[in-house]
């Protein structure tokens, strides 16, 4: 009979469910053995691998988090510790993996089946949708609709009290979370990691607006770019006439239910990794969503061909709607 397990590893990602549902239950329809395995590559390494039963995946389509529980293994870039996770894989006749995580995990699924033949296929689950390969990661989409709600209603009431307001959201080496959640909360600055920046761009953006009438401005930061608190303190010290405060949005972007565009490329994404396994012509691959189709890459173009640029053209727009 044949054996597959599933994995999610690195950040969760609202998404990661409806993934492993449809994945197990994708493969338990074609009377495969399904495994799942907790936290990540850690359990891999430590055994702590289970079969699945189609109770285990039953009402998970909407839910956030991961069942499957998630973790971080620094250790599984040496050789030696993959050998030992792939043994655990091997002694029960699992040849074949799904990890739902993003280009870390896509490393670790990379070197399983280049070291080993395990047959690996990734589905990138990560709110950042720092992936290349994809145009959106399973996740990313949810967090769109937090972080834009969030400014939204930081928006109201810096608006009734006419108050400089910055937000603070997540992306360390990405500001895709920052610049589309700004974007369609109409944010009047967006700090990313990919674009240099000076607290004067942001201090004219201030006048400009004042000069407009708009007593009231909301700067969005992503975390990579540096202390929002100091950035806040710069603009203080510059302008201090303002009344400024700083807001954290935190891990409430990771959580809640995924959206349904988000449970719907999950579910196009799990269906077409078990369809590639169940081929057999390929693995150590990445599924993708390129124009609403499924692409298909090694895994290591995830991490070879993305570029954290990409978005300058839509960063200048999101600029000159700002004022
Ligand atoms: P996210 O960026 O959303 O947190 P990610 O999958 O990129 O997701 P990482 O923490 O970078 O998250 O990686 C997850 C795990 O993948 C690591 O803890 C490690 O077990 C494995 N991993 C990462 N990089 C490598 C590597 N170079 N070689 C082997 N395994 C790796």
């Amino acid at each position: 009979m044949r054996k597959l397990a599933i994995l999610t590893s690195g950040g969760d990602s609202q998404g990661m469910n409806t993934a492993i549902r449809t994945v197990a239950k994708a493969a338990m329809n074609k009377g495969w053995e399904v495994y799942g395995i907790r936290r990540g590559y850690k359990g891999m390494l430590d055994d702590d691998i289970f079969k699945l039963s189609p109770l285990d995946v039953a009402g998970l389509t909407g839910k956030g988090g991961t069942k499957l529980l998630t973790a971080r293994l620094p250790e599984f870039k040496y050789p030696e510790v993959r050998a030992k996770a792939a043994e655990n894989l091997k002694k029960r006749g699992i040849d074949q993996l799904v990890v739902i995580g993003g280009d870390g995990s896509f490393h670790g699924a990379h070197y399983l089946y280049e070291e080993h033949g395990i047959k690996t296929v990734g589905i990138p689950g990560t709110i950042d949708n720092d992936i290349a390969g994809t145009e959106q990661t399973i996740g990313f989409d949810t967090t769109l609709n937090i972080v834009s709600d969030f400014i939204s209603k930081v928006s109201d009431t810096a608006k009734s009290h006419e108050r400089t307001m910055f937000v603070e959201v997540m992306g360390r080496n990405c500001g895709d979370i920052a610049l589309f959640g700004g974007v369609a909360a109409a944010a009047n600055g967006i700090l990313i990691p990919e674009v240099e920046w000076k607290i004067e761009d942001i201090e004219n953006i201030v006048k400009r607006r004042r000069a407009n009438g708009k007593n009231y401005n909301i700067i969005v930061v992503a975390e990579g770019v540096g202390n929002t608190h100091e950035i806040a303190k710069e603009l203080a010290t510059r302008m201090p006439e303002l009344d400024i405060r700083v807001s954290v949005i935190g891990h409430m972007q990771r959580g809640g239910a995924p959206s349904a565009n988000d449970r719907l490329l999950a579910t196009k994404l799990g269906i077409a990794a078990v369809d590639i396994l169940d081929k057999g012509e390929q693995a150590g691959v990445m599924v993708g969503i390129d124009r609403n189709n499924v692409s298909v890459h090694k895994l290591s173009y995830a991490w070879e061909n993305y570029s954290s640029k990409n978005n300058k053209d839509f960063y200048d727009i999101a600029m000159m709607l700002s004022v």
